[in-house]
């Protein structure tokens, strides 16, 4: 098991920092926690059926409710921004709320990162108002270009070649670069993995290969299922040689690896055989406005509360911030036979 050092380099700009040295950074925004998706590693249909209640609409915050939420965090030295769920797209007038997120500067002026997401099925529709509306860049999860795999992956049967060209769109309105996201599942889609890094070659995207993960308690998680990060780079560099290039900044979660032929780049997130806790400067907020500090987090903080109570923002400012300086989390580190039987919260419901 990985021991925790000290973090590997100072943050010396302003805002919180946690127990462990580590800055609030990042903020994660889930939108809803509804998809048209049924991943089997993240919402199985056999769990997320006809009758499972979702939020009612009164529980999720409103666009001004997140805007406000949002403004707070970056005044408190969070820089970039990122929109997800449940599946964002799904949230109506989601432009208008990246509209609204895009003004937010931060308090040396400066511009905030802002990104989306996605499981690309309505990118075709909706990427030319994205980013119009100020959104810069948007992720896209794809798990295989063979349809049956895909299918297999998503739950519902969904035809890559509908994301292939949400990505196209994605591309086509300058949200790029575009990364795709692309959960490595052992017998699975493992056989995806070549042909998925040689498209990405080809077509200039940035993938990032993920290692299964024990969120939630619905996937009925194995540590057989994982393919580490490891085995990942390995299969890959046997085909085309690769070297690890720099991080592009403290916190981020993706080993980086740089094909020496100059045919881009890859990325591999390996949380659960390499932890990258001592990094981790990211906070999640949840559809229905809980704070999280941590992806396996047993439990989360009512801001909602907080927001519908008539709180300032000088009020809501000081308990993120106190939420932050307490925080000691590094699951991924301690992961064992003892967390795993501890209550999760379900990815799509924390925002993944
Ligand atoms: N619906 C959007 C999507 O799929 O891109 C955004 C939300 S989804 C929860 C965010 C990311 O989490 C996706 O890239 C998805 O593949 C990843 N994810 C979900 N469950 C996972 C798991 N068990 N292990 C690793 N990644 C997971
Ligand atoms: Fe939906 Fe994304 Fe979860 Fe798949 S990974 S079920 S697309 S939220
Ligand atoms: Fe961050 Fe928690 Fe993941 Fe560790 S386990 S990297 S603290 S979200």
């Amino acid at each position: 098991m990985a021991v925790m050092d000290a973090p590997t380099t100072v943050d010396d700009r302003p805002g919180p920092t946690d127990t462990l040295g580590r800055a609030m950074r990042d903020l994660r925004i889930s939108v809803t926690d509804r998809c048209n998706f049924r991943c089997t590693y993240c919402m199985p249909k056999e769990v997320f059926g006809a009758d499972y209640a979702f939020l009612p609409r009164d529980q999720v915050l409103t666009f001004e409710e997140i805007e406000r939420t949002a403004r707070t965090f970056v005044s408190l030295g969070v820089e970039k921004l990122r929109i997800t769920g449940g599946e964002p797209l799904v949230r109506r007038d989601l432009p208008h709320l990246i509209e609204m997120l895009a003004a937010i500067r931060r308090p040396d002026g400066g511009e905030i990162d802002l990104t989306l997401t996605t499981n690309g099925s309505a990118l075709r529709a909706l990427a030319g108002s994205l980013a119009a509306a100020g959104l810069q860049r948007v992720t896209v999860s794809l798990d295989s270009l063979d349809d049956a795999v895909f299918g297999a992956m998503n739950g519902i049967d969904f035809p890559v070649a509908k994301v292939l060209d949400g990505i196209d769109a994605a591309i086509e309105a300058g949200l790029a670069p575009v990364k795709v996201n692309m959960v490595v599942r052992r017998g699975v889609n493992e056989s995806s993995l070549l042909p998925m890094a040689a498209w990405a070659r080809e077509t200039g995207v940035v993938l990032r290969c993920i290692e299964y993960m024990d969120v939630g308690h619905s996937n009925g998680w194995r540590l057989d299922e994982v393919v580490p990060a490891a085995e990942i780079v390995e299969a890959i560099a046997a085909i085309w040689p690769v070297e690890p290039a720099e991080p592009a900044y403290r916190g981020e979660v993706a080993g980086r690896w740089r094909y020496t032929d100059g045919g881009g780049e890859f990325g591999v997130i390996s949380s659960v055989t390499q932890p990258f806790c001592r990094d981790c400067t990211r906070a999640r907020i949840s559809a229905e406005g809980m704070l999280y500090t941590c992806l396996f987090a047993v439990e989360g903080h009512d801001l909602r509360a907080l927001l519908r109570s008539g709180a300032s923002d000088a009020d809501l400012g000081d308990a993120i911030e106190t939420i932050w300086l307490r925080r000691g989390d590094r699951y991924s580190e301690l992961r064992s036979q003892a967390t795993s039987s501890l209550p999760r919260i379900e990815m799509f419901a924390m925002g993944g």
